[in-house]
């Protein structure tokens, strides 16, 4: 039986120039390294599998390469050959894991007064640092506080928050970013093509995003897709073996999800469930997915375009249709975070994740607050949903005196079929309706037009005038507003007239004090817990609360 090197440790980057990604960390170290300024302890952090033990010992070969310290380490002299090795006397590896006692730092510490043996240094690569034990961070900050000057420290970890404050403060933090799935399969295409592996990009693609941002991953599972693929695999093949959503189906969940359909979006789900994939990666999928949406709206740039690079075939139809609103993703992705979380937790996990995904379906039932505002202003109004198309404005039906009308919300109040119903506190709604009144001279209608409305109850009126002298003139058209309203609106009420303070009297309410103080908006606050921030008349334009 022939044994093949994995990938990962054959396509190991051997110079800094082979390092994919980790830019702002590879520009520090090499401009410590030219400045021939190193500090004597560093902390490396990140995901696993992006490289960070990769770097300590391309760090520890710049440093101790006969021409060092350099940023282009010969990879000839005994130190470099060594250190590739693994064999170096003056590199010690150590797994934080294993070596977590008091005493395994105590043997460290007494090892560190010895001069190196051959290069320039004595370097101790701690891995998965923040396992230590308290009493031996201890130690190892006694050694940090003073080390010998040939003496340099690199630390790796996967949770720097679990390094102690006082190691973390003696050492330079050097934070290590997960790769994109464009960079992971970029270096696959390198490396697959100098490997003569013949991946299509398709696989590729699979293979870079199910490594989540590691590139050893990317490699380790593009070695177990070597093993398997020698009689050819096919591609939903590779994705179950991956725990992945074959990418069609992804697709076609995700086009459901967007238009709310909740029998298609079982339906696949229950598929892809029955297939063997994980709730727990499919669930992540959609986030990751679902964020490119909302960025792609967001910075309107195509999701074919960096830096989503999607294949046009994997957009779901719903969403290139632009019914969806960047809240509506929002929601979505708030959703699909917070079942990340459920899923984890839950007992029964395919019920979870069907459930999170009814919940997002029922998102195209929740209205706007738009439209919440506007039944509260008709509360008569009956909302009718359809079913399987939330990208038509939805219709509302309403019962005027007997007579049935459709009106469609978001339409200007103008283009609807008279008559529609009116807030004359609104001064647009209070001029339309004294327009209509007939016979009504132009001079009384700009007098009326002059006062303040408002609504003191739901059958009380009151109209503020200016002065007292124009009260009794708007006072003799009372009788034929009750009149036409009680006509237009079905509803009687009683006008009644009041005198617009003088200074230090009474303060008139202006229209935003009136919609604030409104019963239906102080219940709207009650039960949402909301504030008013602004109120705007119907053309839109901004009424400031005083
Ligand atoms: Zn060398």
């Amino acid at each position: 039986m022939s044994t093949v090197m994995s990938l990962a440790r054959k396509w190991r980057p051997q110079t800094f120039s082979d390092l994919v990604g980790q830019e702002s960390v590879f520009k520090a170290i090499t401009f410590a390294l030219k400045a021939k300024t190193l500090p004597q302890a560093y902390l490396f952090s990140g995901d696993r599998g992006v490289g960070k033990t990769t770097v300590a010992r391309l760090l520890a070969k710049s440093i101790n390469c006969k021409d060092g310290p350099t940023t282009a380490p010969c990879l000839e002299c005994s130190s470099c050959i060594e250190i590739a090795k693994g064999s170096s006397p003056d590199v010690m590896e150590i797994d934080g894991a294993s070596n977590t006692s008091v005493d395994d730092v105590r043997s460290l510490r007494e090892g560190i007064h010895f001069l190196p043996f051959s290069g320039r240094a004595r370097i101790y690569i701690i891995d998965e640092v923040h396992m230590l034990s308290t009493a031996a961070f201890n130690a190892l900050l006694k050694t940090l506080e003073e080390p010998p000057s040939h003496v340099i420290f690199i630390f790796a970890t996967t949770e720097a928050h679990k390094v102690p404050d006082t190691i973390q403060s003696r050492c330079q933090h050097f934070r290590f970013r997960n790769l994109t799935v464009p960079e992971i399969k970029n270096q696959l295409q390198k490396i697959c093509m100098a490997e003569a592996l013949d991946f299509t990009p398709d696989v590729l693609n699979l293979l870079a995003q199910a490594a989540e941002g590691s590139l050893r991953d990317a490699l380790s599972l593009t070695d177990q897709i070597r093993a398997l693929s020698h009689g050819g695999i096919a591609l939903e093949d590779i994705s179950l073996f991956l725990g992945m959503a074959p990418a069609n189906l992804e697709r076609d969940l995700l086009d459901a999800l967007l238009s709310g359909k909740i029998p298609e979006t079982l339906r696949i789900a229950e598929n892809l469930l029955a297939i063997g994939v994980d709730p727990r990666n499919l669930l992540k999928n959609l986030s990751k997915r679902t964020r490119d949406l909302l960025m792609s709206a967001v910075l309107a740039t195509p999701l074919t375009e960096k830096p989503f690079e999607w294949m046009q075939e994997s957009i779901p139809p719903a969403f290139l249709t632009g019914s969806r609103t960047e809240i509506f993703l929002e929601q979505m992705l708030t959703l699909l975070l917070r079942g990340e979380e459920e899923l984890r937790r839950s007992p029964q996990p395919s019920i979870t994740f069907l459930l999170i995904l009814c919940r997002i379906c029922h998102l195209k039932d929740a209205e706007t607050l738009s439209q919440v505002l506007s039944s509260l202003r008709n509360p008569r109004a009956v909302s009718t949903k359809q079913e399987g198309a939330p990208q038509k404005p939805s219709l509302r039906q309403s019962e005027t005196a007997g007579q049935k009308t459709e009106e469609t919300i978001g339409t200007p109040p103008e283009h609807k079929p008279a008559p529609s119903r009116l807030d004359i506190r609104i001064p647009s709604d209070w001029k339309k309706f004294l327009r209509e009144i007939k016979g009504l001279e132009p001079h009384d209608r700009e007098l009326l037009e002059d006062c303040q409305v408002q609504r003191t109850d739901p059958q009380t009126i009151t109209l503020f005038v200016s002065k007292a002298f124009f009260e009794s003139r708007v006072r003799e058209h009372i009788p034929l507003l009750s009149q036409s309203f009680l006509q237009r609106e079905g509803q009687s009420v009683t006008f009644l007239t009041k005198v617009q303070s003088a200074p230090g009297g009474q303060k008139v309410p202006t229209p935003a004090d009136q919609v604030k103080d409104h019963h239906l908006v102080k219940e709207a606050q009650t039960i949402f817990g909301a504030e008013v921030i602004s109120v705007k008349n119907q053309s839109g334009q901004k009424e400031n609360p005083s």
